[in-house]
């Protein structure tokens, strides 16, 4: 049975460095934003699906979603954004779902979804491990080392659960303070075990 760990962070928390590091020591990554990128991609019934509900224009010439388009029609219309949820979600279900139940059976599966505490997502997991890092710093490394414009920086922010809401939530903090290399400690201490070990949680028969 492979054991399901659900990961996520606030924007700009090291969610990514995370994964991409948990891939690399063996685990199978699950990134919850390509899968909902691939459910709508160019020919898709995702995609046919959302041009049959909101019109040709928002699929862009080259046959692919036009995201600001599709984003101008369901902004401030939540009726709009409901009905691209009920087809999207069902879609990025199914689709997670194949991806789980193809990864070997003793594979760890980490499931890198952004908005895990905002969906309530927990209950899906055997573990939540949550990178964790004061908004300040993400800030700092969102506009410094991202480039990003310091006030949509502040607005993606502000749209997420807060840090204290992550913290509830989470069964492992994952510190992400310190530098790049403190957290690819950390992170291999919380594969090898050291911080929490993972598969004692299937036997204690967290699902
Ligand atoms: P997003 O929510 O936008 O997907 P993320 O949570 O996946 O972001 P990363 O992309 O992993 O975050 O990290 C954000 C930025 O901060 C990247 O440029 C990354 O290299 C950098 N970074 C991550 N951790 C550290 C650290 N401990 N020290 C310095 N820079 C870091």
């Amino acid at each position: 049975m492979t054991l399901r760990v659900g990961l996520s962070g606030g924007i700009g928390s090291g969610k990514s460095t995370v994964s991409a590091q948990l891939a690399s020591l063996g685990a199978v990554v699950v990134d919850a934003d390509a899968v909902a990128r691939e459910v709508v991609g160019p020919g898709t019934p995702g995609l046919a699906q959302i041009a049959e509900r909101f019109g040709p224009d928002v699929i862009a010439a080259d046959g692919s979603l036009d995201r600001p388009a599709l984003g101008q029609v369901v902004f401030g219309d939540a009726q709009a954004r409901r009905d691209l949820e009920a087809i999207t979600h069902p879609l990025i279900r199914r689709r997670s779902q194949q991806l789980f139940e193809a990864a070997p059976d003793d594979a760890v599966v980490a499931h890198d979804v952004p908005l895990l505490v905002e969906l309530g997502m927990g209950a899906d997991y055997a573990l939540t491990v949550i990178v964790d890092v004061a908004e300040e710093e993400r800030l700092r490394r969102l506009v410094e080392l991202r480039g990003m414009d310091e006030q949509a920086a502040r607005s993606r922010i502000r749209a997420q659960a807060d840090d204290g809401q992550r913290r509830a939530a989470a069964d492992v903090l994952v510190d992400n303070s310190g530098t790049l290399d403190d957290l690819r400690r950390r992170v291999d201490d919380l594969w090898s075990g050291r911080i929490v070990p993972f598969r004692e949680h299937l036997a204690d028969g967290i699902p």
